[in-house]
């Protein structure tokens, strides 16, 4: 019998995929798949270019380029006040895609238990549940997205191995407060176990918070694995350049993985995320300034278009309620909406539930705001004509 693994198999094309495709197909405004419309950080761009060019274009080294390395642990000690040793806590990936399965299966045996929060980025649980893990979700409660305390005790247990923590959390917009991590690590503590953090939002909060890696807190350095992306941080998504900072014991085993994945990432690549990262604070600043400001755009736009929005304290999404919505069929649920807005309204979206493994909610979509202004005011107009407002 010549068929594919059980659990891969089971599961169809990634709904960023799949909504990519029908809004090309429509020609529809696409706010769904995370991604900004602009060429990315120029400078950046120019470093890859020269780097292509004039420098090596064979494999680099498989932990990835020294400077590129050098360059995560600055940032991080900028940004963090972490001290992080280059040669033996970096290690170059690609993309937080491929830092994400390396660390689940280069950590994960069969049997182990692995915590999850609800609503969830989609490549978590397939590579946890093909690693032999088994998922324990803790569901977060919409709309302020909060942990219940009694609910995040319950999932752990003797068999857990690590915990998965998404801060800032995409689909939901949420930055975990230093209270909800306290909690968080109280429990990774005192079940001697891991966690694997993916921070590419890190950059993206807004309203004057501050991102906190879970490894700053006490206790955690030594448990943590930490996930960044220069895909969100240069606005560059088809780069894939991550990155994975931890300590060296826990590192070893995810390099196990890495080296077999995919080995290296385009050098020339990561010599201009290495010029990137050390770009003056004001880049950084700027950057979330701009997507602040998209994000009271289009939250505006679909508050006047009829759809209530939910609090969006980071990342490049706002999530909207179609409870109330005009034209809302009886019995649509959020990805028959989110396809028919694409088709007849000429806007796509994001099915939340989309996020969820059980017990999905059916009456809230994503809409990514990292487009131009005219593009974000353009699906306004035309949601407002679909609701006739
Ligand atoms: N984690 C989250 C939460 C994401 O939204 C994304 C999407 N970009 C990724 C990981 C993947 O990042 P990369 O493109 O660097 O693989
Ligand atoms: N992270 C992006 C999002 O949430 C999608 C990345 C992908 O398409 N795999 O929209």
């Amino acid at each position: 019998m010549r068929s594919g693994n059980a659990i891969l198999s089971g599961y169809g094309t990634t709904i960023f995929e799949a909504m990519s495709r029908l809004a090309g197909a429509h020609n529809a405004i696409n706010l769904g798949q995370g991604f900004p419309d602009d060429r990315g950080a120029e400078d950046v761009l120019q470093v890859a270019a020269r780097a292509l060019l004039e420098g090596n274009n064979q494999y680099p080294p498989m932990m990835g380029l020294p400077a590129l390395r050098q360059a995560v642990a600055a940032h991080a000690a900028r940004f963090y006040g972490l001290e992080v040793d280059w040669e033996r806590e970096v290690m170059v990936t690609s993309g937080a895609t491929e830092a994400l399965a390396a660390c689940l299966f280069g950590l994960i045996e069969p049997g182990d238990e692995v915590v999850l929060f609800q609503p969830l980025y989609d490549s978590y649980v397939p590579i946890i549940r093909r690693a032999g893990g088994i998922p324990r979700f803790v569901r977060l409660q919409p709309p302020g997205w909060t942990v219940d305390p009694d609910e995040l005790a319950a999932a752990f247990s003797p068999r857990t191995k690590l915990v998965v923590l998404n801060n800032p959390l995409n689909p939901a917009a949420k930055v975990w407060s230093v209270e909800e991590l306290r909690l968080l690590a109280d429990q990774v503590i005192a079940h001697d176990c891991l966690a694997v953090c993916d921070e590419v939002y890190e950059h993206l909060v807004f309203d004057g918070r501050r991102h906190v890696p879970l490894m700053t807190l006490p206790g955690m350095r030594e448990r943590t694995l930490r996930i960044g992306s220069a895909g969100k941080t240069f606005s560059l998504t088809g780069w894939k350049v991550g990155y994975v900072t931890a300590a060296p014991d826990l590192l070893q085993p995810v390099a196990k993985a890495h080296q077999y994945l995919t080995f290296s990432t385009p050098p020339n690549l990561q010599a201009a995320v290495a010029y990137g990262l050390a770009k003056d604070d004001a880049y950084f600043g700027l950057l979330a300034a701009a997507l602040e400001a998209k994000r009271d755009r289009l939250a505006a736009g679909l508050v006047s278009a009829g759809l209530p929005v939910l609090p969006s304290e980071g990342t490049y999404f706002v999530v909207a309620d179609i409870t109330g919505a005009r034209g809302l069929r009886p019995g649509e649920d959020d990805a028959d909406f989110c396809r028919r807005l694409t088709t007849d309204a000429g806007v796509a979206a994001i099915p939340v539930s989309a996020f969820y493994e059980e017990g999905a909610p059916t009456h809230l979509i994503r809409f990514c705001f990292s487009k131009q202004d005219a593009i974000l005011d353009s699906a306004v107009m035309r949601l407002k004509e679909f609701f006739g407002r």
